[in-house]
């Protein structure tokens, strides 16, 4: 049973996870319980045209979004990725609800 109200945040699923051993490619909620991350189809269904992929270098690239399977999750297009400037595997990836081109 919840101690929380509904709603009140995203809950996480499972046991809670010690911050050592935390995926740096989930979220946790306030117990450290690991959060169910917004799939492929979930963002294009909020607006999201693309996966921008951020490497640590700082370069960043926009992949098509139609390249992903719709189930799976926008953290992990990132781990058959590598950086087409540095070399470097799995950058970090988000939806991309904007052109770069549009921003002011
Ligand atoms: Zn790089």
């Amino acid at each position: 049973m919840s101690r929380y109200p509904p709603g009140a945040y995203t809950p996480g699923v499972g046991d809670p996870v010690p911050r050592g051993r935390r995926n740096p490619r989930r979220g946790y909620d306030a117990e450290g319980r690991e959060t169910v991350p917004a799939t492929i189809a979930n963002s294009m269904s909020n607006g999201a045209y693309a996966i921008r992929a951020t490497c640590d270098c700082g370069h960043e690239a926009e992949v098509s979004i139609d390249r992903f399977p719709p189930n799976s999750f926008v953290p992990d297009a990132g781990l058959r990725m590598r950086c087409e400037k540095c070399g470097r595997k799995g950058p970090t990836t988000a939806p991309a609800w904007s052109r770069v081109s549009d921003r002011p």
